[in-house]
């Protein structure tokens, strides 16, 4: 082999940056920060203490600008009251609005609600039609102005505007070789989004404060249409599979979606848009979100614990145990470790099942384990920093090695006084 391979890595980002801001709390999205995650409440948001907690679980797990729905009065009103709760609580995550029919007169009417937010999300198709359409816009736009607040134009396949649609088709008829009906959709949605943001700046709104989004709901059909979408400008992108779906398919689906587009450098913010399962916590698509990044290399949020999936020489259930109450452990830990121990995020643990990968995986690891697979002698080496440092034995052994990774951490990572 004369050369070496060359690494595998996202590309870089080549956008504008916008800032959401909430008091000293400013998100930078977009450029070169690192790409954020989003999340949004499915809470009524008229029931502003509901919706408050549901926030503050969503920021805790790492969603660093959480969407609501303003979509009444009520909504409206409660808006600058959720922000209050927030600030008490020290929660301080920029809101943003979802505004969809009616927006254009909540920001009116409602200036506290205008100001309580951070970011307004208008969606083209839902803005009004005909000669209200660029008025209504046009409203929501200068509020932003206002309270200077980002706006991210979101356009959804699902209410995508069919004036525009109609127009595009039109002109297709008129091609010598007509595109496929679905290359008109594709067109139809970047289009708005373009057409929206070039009116939003002939407006007013600065161009780096207006971040697009073209969502779409079949994973090749959102890589094709954001890699047109990048093509075509340099405003941010928030990424996302609509209605990614639930559990495993939802998970799998945005994953290999926001995952091709990241490692081509497209996106600056991300949301997995799942549904959850009965009694599954909303901080789950979240997760999700953090988990993608991590894997890609691009952001580091908690601990890694790297195990094997178990074989034939595993027939007890005793490693994945282990592995899952460190991995539990880690991340109920995150939220307080993140302000006491800086770089915790960094740390990697391994928890493996056998003598055949366990010693030189956990030698990868700052802490590995590696645990007696089926027949091998009942003894388990723990390695801290590539080296053996020491045997478990017997029924603590869970206990044990978490006191280990709590002193490893309290020595690495401590603020020196
Ligand atoms: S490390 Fe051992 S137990 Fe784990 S998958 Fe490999 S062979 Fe099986």
């Amino acid at each position: 082999m004369q050369q070496p391979i060359p690494f595998s890595q996202p590309k870089r980002h080549r956008s504008l940056q916008a800032r959401v801001s909430w008091g000293d709390q400013v998100v930078t999205v977009g450029g070169d920060a690192p790409v954020r995650v989003q999340s949004m409440t499915n809470t009524d948001t008229g029931d502003a203490i509901g919706t408050a907690i549901q926030v503050k679980e969503l920021a805790q797990a790492g969603s660093e600008l959480v969407r609501i729905t303003v979509d009444t009065p009520e909504s409206a009103k409660a808006v600058p009251y959720i922000r209050e709760q927030l600030d008490k609580m020290g929660v301080h995550v920029p809101l943003v609005g979802d505004f969809h029919y009616n927006g254009h007169r909540l920001l009116t009417e409602f200036p506290e609600c205008a100001q309580a937010l951070s970011k307004y999300r208008i969606n083209p198709g839902n803005v009004g039609k005909g000669d209200k359409h660029d008025k209504q816009f046009a409203q929501m736009i200068e509020a932003a102005i206002r309270y200077d607040k980002v706006v991210r134009i979101g356009v959804n396949w699902g209410s995508l505007d069919q004036e525009l649609l109609a127009r595009l088709m039109d002109v297709n008829a008129s091609r010598s070789s007509p595109w496929e009906a679905k290359q008109v959709m594709y067109e139809a949605l970047v289009t708005s989004a373009l057409e929206s943001a070039d009116l939003a700046e002939r407006i007013g709104l600065a161009r780096h404060q207006i971040i697009l989004s073209c969502k779409m709901s079949g994973v090749q059909d959102l890589i094709a249409v954001y890699r047109e979408l990048a093509r075509c400008t340099d405003h941010s992108l928030h990424l996302g599979l609509t209605e990614a779906g639930m559990g495993t398919k939802g998970t799998a689906a945005s994953s290999v979606a926001l995952g091709v587009l990241l490692q081509e450098g497209i996106g600056d913010t991300i949301r997995v848009s799942l549904t959850p399962q009965p009694g599954e916590a909303r901080t789950q698509e979240v997760l999700i979100a953090t988990e993608i990044l991590q894997a890609l290399g691009l952001r580091t949020f908690v601990p890694s614990v790297t195990a094997c999936p178990g074989c034939g020489r595993t027939t007890s259930t005793t490693f994945q145990e282990l592995a899952m109450q460190i991995d539990d452990y880690l991340r109920y830990q995150m939220p307080v470790w993140r302000k006491q121990y800086p770089g915790v995020e960094n740390l990697k643990v391994a928890v493996m099942g056998c003598i055949v990968n366990g010693p030189g995986e956990s030698k990868h690891a700052d802490i590995g384990i590696s645990l007696p697979g089926t027949g091998e002698a009942p003894a388990a080496p723990v390695f801290i920093d590539g080296e053996k440092a020491l045997t478990l034995r017997g029924e603590n052994i869970a206990k044990e090695f978490h006191d280990i990774v709590e002193n490893y951490v309290q020595k690495k990572y401590a603020i020196q006084a």
